[in-house]
């Protein structure tokens, strides 16, 4: 098999569950050492059993992203323990869906603190090292829906359209020096993302949502990345909008 990533260091936020953890594992496939971060070890712990098993090297790091100490820690560990970094995911993220009107405004502080703070904490910590060794990709796990705002999606749009600022604004400031910054935008994947909503009716359209299409694999988003980041040094994939064929 190609293993274009060999040598590479990755390190994949979310990585418990989902598009995240499929990540880790296709970026593994693909040869790359693969730091693997989130809240639930466990998760973790079965999902290391498994790389180990396939024969990558592993680190796995107990990562909450709306800590910035942790978030500092877990670039640092990576570094010294796996030798580099080269490609990171900021894939963590919650979707608390719901209308504005009567929202309980601790659903807002979580998919900000997560989506966007974990995001910019993230790449704080690993950007001056990568612009220092003159490469580096940095992947975003935006969304459809960092793009198209459709009602009772209000902070959750908000959270990847500052997703999408952030990373085009650090884009053109790091463009010239080697480092790629990246957008993967998923539709409709089928993942545990939607159980966390709190809003009933909003988790009940989200469940008619995804189960009325055929909705995409963790998969199907994890080859996004590897194209993303397998291209030659002169190529810089920005963005990816990635549809089940079935959705609007
Ligand atoms: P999952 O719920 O399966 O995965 C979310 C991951 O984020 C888990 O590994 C979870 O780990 C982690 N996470 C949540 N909060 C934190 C935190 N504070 N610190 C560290 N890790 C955290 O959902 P998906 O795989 O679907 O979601 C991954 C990304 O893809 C998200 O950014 C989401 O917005 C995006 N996306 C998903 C789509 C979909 O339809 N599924 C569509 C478009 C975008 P743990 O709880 O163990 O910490």
């Amino acid at each position: 098999a190609v293993r274009p990533l060999s040598g590479k260091v990755a390190l994949v936020t979310g990585a418990s569950s989902g598009i995240g953890e499929a990540t880790a594992v296709a970026l593994a496939e693909a040869g790359a050492a693969v730091a693997i971060g989130a809240r639930r070890k466990d998760r973790l712990d079965a999902l290391a059993g498994r790389l180990r098993e396939d024969g990558a090297a592993v680190l796995q790091l107990d990562l909450d992203v709306t800590d910035e100490q942790a978030c500092a820690d877990a670039v640092r560990r990576t570094r010294e323990e796996l030798g580099g970094l080269d490609v990171l995911v900021n894939n963590a993220g919650v979707m608390l869906l719901g209308t504005i009107v009567g929202a309980d405004p601790e659903d807002w502080r979580r998919m900000l603190s997560t989506n966007v703070l974990g995001v910019m904490y993230m790449t704080h910590a690993a950007i001056e090292g990568m612009v220092e060794q003159g490469s580096g990709d940095i992947v975003n796990m935006s969304s459809v829906a960092g793009r198209t705002v459709r009602k009772g999606a209000g902070v959750y749009n908000a959270s990847k359209w500052a997703v999408n600022a952030f990373s085009e604004s650090l884009r053109q400031e790091v463009t010239g020096r080697g480092v790629r910054i990246s957008l993967v935008e998923p539709g409709a994947v089928a993942t545990e993302l939607r159980d966390h909503i709190t809003q009933p009716a909003a988790k009940a359209s989200a469940e008619q949502m995804y189960t009325s299409m055929r909705s995409l694999e963790s998969e199907d988003i994890a080859r996004a990345v590897v194209y993303v980041v397998s291209q030659p040094p002169h190529v810089a994939v920005n963005e990816i909008l990635v549809r089940p064929t079935d959705q609007e």
